[in-house]
C-alpha cells in the first residue's frame, strides 16, 4: 500500500490523514513553501517551516491556524514520522520526509541543488520513495552557474548606469527578487523596489532577513531615479507604473529564458537564466543521490522525465498528476 496518493484535494497521506500542498480546503495541510500553487487559502490548519510563517500571514491573512517547524525537527501524525528538510528553492522552502513501517517517503516540493546564498541550501535526503517536481525536466535545460548570472546582471547594470539609463529586472516577488537583491553590486548605484517585492521583504524581516532597496511610492521623485536597479514582478510589464521609470532597459530573470525566443516573446531587452528550480542535470543528480527505488514525477515534464528515469536508472517511475505549476511568473 502506498503511503501517499493523489486525490481531488491534493497529495494525500491516508495513514496520517493529512495533505501536502493541497489545492482544495482540507483539515491538515503540510506546506512545502509559500508560492501560490503550493500554499492555498482555506485549510483548517497549516504546518510549514518557521520562515514561511510571515509569507503565509502576508498572503492568506493573519487568522489562520498555523504551526511552524524547524528543519530536521521530527514530529508524528497518526504514527507517521514527519520532518522538513531544506529544498534550496526559496526562503523557508522544505522537502517533506515521512517514515511509516520502515519506508521513507520524500516529497521535494520545488527545489534546486544550486546555492543562491539566500535560502538554506538543499539537503540530500535518502529515501525509498522519491516524489520530485520536473519543471525543467528536459535535457535542453542546462543552467549556467548562479555566480556567472549575477556577474552578467551586474555588468549590464553598470553599462546602463553609465548611460544614465535605469535597469529593471523582472522576477517573482517571493524568491527571485531576494536572490537578485542579495547579489546586486550596490556600489553601482541605487536600488529601488516595486511594492509587491517590498511587501515580501518587509514580511521576511520578521524572521531576520534584510534586503537592500527603497520602495517606489507615488511620492518618489522619478528624476531622482537615474542609473538605478529596479526589481519588480513580471506583472509590472506594460503598466503605467513602469512607464514612469523611463528611460530604462528591462530584463526577465527566469529559467525559461534559456529557450530560444523566450526573451523576444516576453518583449524584454535581456533574459537572464536565473532559476529557483533544478535543471536537467540537477534532477538527475537528485534521483541518483537519494537512492530511491521508486520515483514519482509531478509538475513539469512528468511524462518525459519518468520515462527517462525508468530507462536510464532501471528503477520504478510513475506520475503523480498534481495541479502545481511553476511559480516563476507569479506575483505575491
Ligand atoms: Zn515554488
Ligand atoms: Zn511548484
Amino acid at each position: 500500500m502506498n503511503l501517499l496518493s493523489v486525490n481531488e484535494c491534493g497529495l494525500y497521506c491516508k495513514q496520517g490523514d493529512f495533505y501536502i500542498d493541497p489545492w482544495k480546503p482540507v483539515k491538515t495541510a503540510l506546506i512545502t513553501h509559500g508560492h501560490s500553487d503550493h500554499m492555498r487559502a482555506g485549510m483548517s490548519s497549516y504546518i510549514c517551516h518557521h520562515h514561511t510563517l510571515p509569507i503565509l500571514k502576508l498572503r492568506l491573512g493573519p487568522d489562520n491556524l498555523v504551526q511552524g517547524v524547524s528543519y530536521g525537527e521530527e514530529f508524528e501524525i497518526n504514527g507517521v514520522k514527519i520532518s522538513f528538510h531544506p529544498a534550496g528553492h526559496i526562503i523557508g522552502s522544505a522537502q517533506i520526509r515521512m517514515v511509516y513501517e520502515g519506508e521513507v517517503w520524500l516529497f521535494t516540493g520545488d527545489y534546486k541543488l544550486s546555492v543562491d546564498g539566500v535560502s538554506q541550501p538543499y539537503e540530500l535526503v535518502k529515501c525509498d520513495h522519491f516524489i520530485t517536481e520536473s519543471t525543467f525536466g528536459l535535457p535542453v535545460y542546462n543552467f549556467p552557474t548562479n555566480q556567472s548570472i549575477y556577474e552578467s546582471i551586474n555588468a549590464w547594470w553598470q553599462e546602463n548606469a553609465k548611460e544614465g539609463v535605469n535597469t529593471v529586472l523582472l522576477g517573482y516577488a517571493l524568491g527571485k527578487a531576494q536572490n537578485i537583491l542579495a547579489h546586486a553590486d550596490k556600489s553601482i548605484g541605487d536600488v529601488f523596489l516595486h511594492g509587491a517585492v517590498d511587501n515580501v521583504n518587509q514580511a521576511l524581516t520578521e524572521v531576520g532577513y534584510t534586503f537592500a532597496g527603497t520602495r517606489i511610492t507615488a511620492d518618489t521623485r522619478r528624476d531622482a531615479i537615474r542609473g538605478a536597479l529596479i526589481v519588480a514582478p513580471p506583472s509590472a510589464m506594460d503598466t503605467p507604473w513602469l512607464r514612469t521609470l523611463k528611460p530604462y532597459r528591462i530584463a526577465m530573470c527566469s529559467g525559461w529564458m534559456q529557450l530560444r525566443g523566450a526573451r523576444r516573446r516576453r518583449g524584454v531587452d535581456r533574459g537572464f537564466v536565473l532559476s529557483d528550480h533544478c535543471d536537467w542535470a540537477q534532477l538527475n543528480q537528485a534521483v541518483r543521490d537519494t537512492e530511491a527505488k521508486q520515483v514519482y514525477v509531478t509538475h513539469g515534464y512528468e511524462h518525459n522525465f519518468s520515462k527517462w528515469v525508468q530507462d536510464e536508472y532501471h528503477i520504478g517511475a510513475s506520475i503523480f498528476k498534481t495541479l502545481y505549476n511553476d511559480a516563476e511568473e507569479e506575483n505575491v
